[in-house]
């Protein structure tokens, strides 16, 4: 056990890594990538190997919660070894995946013996053929199936997390809702933010507020402050009189830079302090020229720890400020 910490000048403290396993995926989301898509060569993505070190130091430096994600994580081969291994590690308080849910049919029980603690799945609509638009593929009933198959697995907390866009699903929000309340599960509703450049639509026009999804629940259903706080963009309420809980993603407002706990690691090996700026640190240079030497990674992360700056600065009515796609930094 290491008594060093992950601190920023700021005196936040980082407990939490977002660990992007690849960039590639068997959907293309609209508000993601294009059709056409190019991925990393294969060999400028990290290996299972590599991406332990990079856990194993950040648990050595104090990280207790690590979210893995991409780019689609369950496309990544042989990635059940590496949940495995990270399962194993005692110190670790949450292990989490981020997934599209098309493999979980087949998966959500390997995952849970692995040591995975929660699923979030992504749903933009329960409608058949706007999904396919969403994801640009026809897979709904593969992703229905998938969280039927992680609840029988035994997960507990599931949440899902809906991109709400004005015109597209915004009428979707109440169903979407009780389809989770009826299943026990929870739900985030995500404001779209201004990752990388894409041609589908004007997300201008496409803009829908937290605050305007709020008042459409509220209108139906009654909802509580919840005291849970993740060090993120969420904010939580409770679904009165039900086990489900309601967030609210809102990437545009400032106002939760202040407790932010958390750090992203892309499939190359980036380390991004802050989703809303472009600074990196290659993590995948180190390990290659210094393979096995833990302490130099430690120290490495320590360092740019420094830089992460206090604050994003998304703004809603700008196109693209960060040319990274979301599925390489993870969402
Ligand atoms: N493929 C997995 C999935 O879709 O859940 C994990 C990676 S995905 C990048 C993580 C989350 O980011 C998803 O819930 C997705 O809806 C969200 N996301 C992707 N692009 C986004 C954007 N431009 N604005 C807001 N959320 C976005
Ligand atoms: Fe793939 Fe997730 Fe991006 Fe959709 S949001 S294209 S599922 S990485």
């Amino acid at each position: 056990m290491h008594d060093a910490q992950l601190v920023d000048p700021f005196g936040r403290r980082i407990t939490y890594l977002r660990l992007s396993v690849t960039d590639r995926c068997d959907f293309r989301c609209t508000y993601c990538m294009g059709e056409d898509m190019v991925f990393a060569p294969r060999e400028q993505i990290l290996s299972l190997e590599e991406l332990y070190a990079v856990a194993d130091a950040f648990i050595g430096l104090g990280v207790r919660r690590i979210r893995i994600t991409g780019g689609e994580p369950l496309v990544r081969k042989n990635l059940l070894g590496l949940l495995g291994r990270l399962g194993a590690r005692p110190e670790l308080e949450d292990l989490a995946i981020t997934t599209n849910g098309s493999q979980l049919a087949e998966l959500a029980p390997q995952l849970r013996a692995a040591g995975v603690r929660r699923l979030n799945i992504s749903l933009d609509s329960l409608k058949r053929e706007r999904f396919a638009a969403f994801t640009r593929r026809d897979r709904l009933d593969r992703v229905l199936a998938g969280i039927e198959a992680a609840r029988a697995a035994g997960f507990r907390r599931i949440k899902l997390n809906s991109v709400v866009q004005l015109g597209r699903n915004d009428d979707e929000v109440l169903d979407l809702l009780e389809f989770a309340m009826a299943r026990g599960l929870d739900i985030s509703f995500i404001e779209e933010m201004p990752l990388g450049s894409i041609s589908s639509h004007q997300r201008r026009q496409t803009f829908c507020s937290s605050d305007a999804v709020r008042q459409r629940i509220e209108a139906r259903h009654a909802l509580v402050r919840s005291s849970q706080r993740t060090g993120g963009p969420s904010r939580y309420w409770q679904v009165v009189g039900t086990e489900t809980q309601v967030g609210f993603i809102s990437p545009h407002s400032h106002n939760f830079c202040g407790d932010c706990n958390r750090v992203r690691v892309t499939a190359e090996g980036k380390l991004v302090l802050c989703l809303g700026h472009d600074h990196a640190l290659d993590l995948k240079s180190l390990l290659r020229s210094h393979p096995g030497d833990s302490q130099r990674l430690r120290d490495a992360l320590q360092g740019a720890l420094q830089l992460k700056p206090e604050r994003h600065h998304f703004q809603s009515d700008e196109q693209v400020q960060v040319l990274r796609f979301m599925n390489m930094t993870g969402g």
